[in-house]
């Protein structure tokens, strides 16, 4: 199915763009064109920026119980078009069906309930006696986010901004744009504000870079790469905007010497498979005590045969990498690991056999590799593994922090204690233990150059609200 979509869609209407440079959408595991977008101009986002503008005065004093019934209403539509999401992801992002599913269309899903939970608790006013606090729309906020999770990282910025009462303007990744004109057509049925919410699809040198400099914009909320990140934070210190950064990550699976070999090597493994290995808090650095050596390496072999690579909507565990840029950049990687002299456990570079259409990778796993190695060092954003053993907890911890990220890590073992010293120690914004749930309400963000600030749940709608303090306020 060709999907053209070549309107953004601006103060509540679906507009031509000022513009007639279009760009062509890839399916990564067929490689062939699914459908074009356009690339907005300056000039479509200095409309997007007006509309958002002018719909700040009455969207920003909405009554918290109409946003919670709006975000209600959005996690059902959403609900309502599931089986389209689904296939979006999968033809755009090449994320095997089931986790289209799982992952991708519930982590949404959660997005939306989940601020209408964190909302209905949330306090805008606070008496503290000599003075009293208020919370208050930041204003407009423009959201840049990238191709890896095309409905999280939408969902859980436009919630929270929604639950502020902040109006935006959102420029998806342009390799999957598709996901987020779902998301446009879900809040038009529902009724969001008109300007409310705004979509201008186009390049990061000009939509990305225009709302990281546009004077009209409050706050930028962006996720993706550090470089991008770094060029955001630099156009923004031109008009003093405030900045929110979810950067990479290169974080450490700690096992103790007390866990179920299995168990931890399948845990271990599951962090290269899923997303094919294309996610920020992806663990890609695995601690094994020296003493587990042999016998953990030979469990993740066994282990990464239950996740075979191939087509996406044949239910495999393992698809393509999203682009032939990022493949590139992946196989790269791969053969600095052999350079620099790590043992090839598994995998390679190279396409896997029979798999010659489409930017397929062999799931990877490096041993015996020094965490100064470049393939320890730098986020890969593949399934690539590093092996790294240690001696005793406290090295462990050491090489876990011995890295310029800090988003997560993961410790696997079972003495309580030292699950605790481990857990407290790593330097990052989320730590799992053993095979802990997920939760919604937790806030998620990075330490180091992972990072600046917080998403998810109440911590996410602090960062579309300014703070006032009111002296001698009438009670
Ligand atoms: P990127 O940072 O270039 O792109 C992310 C978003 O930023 C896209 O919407 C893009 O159009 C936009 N953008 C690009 N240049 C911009 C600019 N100058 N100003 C404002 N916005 C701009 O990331 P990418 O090219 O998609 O991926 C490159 C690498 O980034 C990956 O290999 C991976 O290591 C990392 N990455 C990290 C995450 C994450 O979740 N932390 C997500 C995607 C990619």
């Amino acid at each position: 199915m060709m999907r053209n979509y070549l309107k953004h869609y601006i103060n509540g209407e679906w507009v031509d763009s000022t513009g007639s440079e279009t760009e062509v959408v890839v399916n990564p595991a067929t490689e062939e064109v699914i459908g074009n977008i356009s690339l907005g101009t300056k000039e479509d986002l200095d409309k997007a920026v007006q509309a958002a503008r002018d719909a700040f005065p009455a969207f920003s004093q909405t009554t918290k119980e109409e946003r919670v019934e709006m975000l209600e209403n959005i996690a059902k539509e959403y609900e309502n078009r599931k089986d389209e999401i689904i296939e979006t992801i999968t033809d755009e992002l090449g994320s095997p069906l089931e986790i289209s599913e799982k992952v991708h269309f519930m982590m949404g899903y959660n997005h939306f309930s989940q601020a209408a939970e964190s909302l209905k608790k949330f306090s805008f006013t606070e008496d503290h006696g000599g003075h009293t606090r208020v919370k208050e729309s930041i204003g407009v906020s423009g959201l840049i986010t990238p191709w890896n999770f095309p409905t999280n990282q939408t969902s859980t910025k436009i919630a929270s901004a929604f639950a502020a009462g902040s109006p935006v303007i959102l420029k998806p990744a342009e390799q999957t744009p598709f996901a987020a004109i779902i998301l446009a057509e879900i809040f038009d049925k529902v009724g969001v504000p008109k300007g409310a919410f705004n979509l201008v699809n186009g390049s990061g040198s000009v939509i990305g870079d225009g709302i990281s400099s546009h004077p009209g914009i409050d706050f930028v909320s962006f996720t993706g790469s550090g470089a991008t990140g770094e060029k955001i934070m630099k156009n923004a210190s031109e008009t003093i905007k405030k900045v929110a950064l979810e950067l990479g990550g290169k974080s450490p699976l700690v096992i103790l010497d007390d866990a179920n070999v299995e168990d931890a090597a399948k845990a271990a493994v599951s962090h290269i498979a899923t997303n094919s290995g294309q996610v920020c808090s992806a663990a890609t650095r695995t601690l094994i005590p020296s003493s587990m050596k042999e016998e953990f390496e030979q469990a993740m072999k066994k282990a990464l045969e239950d996740f075979p690579v191939g087509d996406p909507r044949e239910g495999n565990y393992v698809g393509p990498l999203v682009s032939k840029k990022q493949w590139d950049t992946v196989q790269s990687y791969i053969e600095k690991g052999m350079e620099e002299g790590a043992t090839l456990l598994v995998g390679g570079s190279g396409k896997p056999e029979g798999l010659d259409l489409g930017y397929y990778t062999k799931p990877t796993i490096f041993t015996d590799v020094d965490n100064q190695m470049v393939i320890a060092q730098e986020e890969i954003f593949g399934p690539v593994m590093t092996v790294i053993t240690y001696d005793t907890v406290e090295e462990a911890i050491q090489i876990s922090n011995d890295t310029i990220y800090g988003l997560a890590g993961y410790v696997y073992g079972k003495d309580p204690e030292t699950l605790r010293k481990v857990a407290s120690s790593i330097r990052a914004g989320r730590v799992k233990v053993n095979d802990a749930e997920a939760d919604f309400s937790s806030p998620f963000g990075g330490f180091k150059q992972s990072g600046i600030g917080r998403e998810w749940g109440d911590f996410g709608i602090e960062e579309y609200l300014e703070v006032k303090t009111i002296l001698g306020y009438p009670s």
